[in-house]
């Protein structure tokens, strides 16, 4: 099937409401187009310097996020362009990205990230951490940063059972979150979780935004 067969299968798959995100690491530019000719404008990068570079080349309505893990001394690199940040993983980076914020006069979307998953090498914060950051005096003097939901990454494996309780513990912090921190506020109501082997549980889990690659452009090497 064609890249663009494959976004619309997968699109259809999807509740309305649900983001995807195309995932397009690895991918050349021709490829994106394809994608881009069907009308999709939300793109999904993990390497900074591939984000720019990409960024640099295609058309300037395109919406792109950045899924990977953010090094604090590149934020800067994508600041005066990035839609949203899924891989706040820190108290340090998300004091980078506002900083770097107010540099380029733009608020800053974020998403927090969670350690859901079995793994360790997998990036992310764990609740203790994040409620030590949401209640400190620092957190509250950022001018620049919009935090907008939670990420997180399950477990790589077949066992649908383990993933999808992962998705619930996701699901289960995002709730706890809303309630006591950002009840108030409207636009934190992202959940950024589901990836092409997982993606249809995710929804099922209560995602609202799934980052998709193989399954759209194809294999990686
Ligand atoms: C690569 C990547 C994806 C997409 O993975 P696929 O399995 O190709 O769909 C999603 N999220 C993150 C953070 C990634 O790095």
């Amino acid at each position: 099937m064609s890249i663009s067969e494959n976004l619309e299968s997968i699109k259809a798959q999807l509740p309305e409401g649900v983001k995807l995100v195309a995932v397009s690491k690895t991918k050349p530019n021709e490829d994106i187009m394809q994608a881009y000719n069907t009308g999709h404008r939300v793109f999904g990068e993990n390497k900074v310097q591939e984000l720019v570079a990409k960024h640099e080349a295609l058309p300037k309505d395109i919406e792109w996020h950045m899924i990977g893990h953010l090094q604090r001394n590149k934020v800067k690199y994508i600041a005066p362009f990035v839609h949203l940040i899924h891989g706040v993983d820190s108290f340090r980076l998300l004091k980078a990205i506002d900083k770097e914020g107010r540099k380029q006069k733009r608020i800053m979307n974020c998403l927090m990230q969670f350690h859901i998953a079995e793994e360790e090498t997998k990036f992310g914060l764990d609740m203790k951490e994040a409620k030590e950051m949401l209640d400190s005096v620092e957190y509250k003097e950022l001018a620049h940063i919009n935090i907008m939901g939670v990420m997180g990454m399950a477990t790589f494996t077949d066992d649908e059972q383990a993933v999808s309780k992962e998705f619930q513990c996701l699901k289960a912090i995002f709730n706890e979150l809303k309630t006591q921190y950002f009840s108030g506020k409207d636009d934190f109501k992202e959940i950024s979780m589901g990836m092409s082997g997982d993606y249809l549980l995710a929804v099922k889990g209560g995602s609202t935004m799934v980052r998709v690659g193989s399954s759209i452009f194809g294999g990686r090497n």
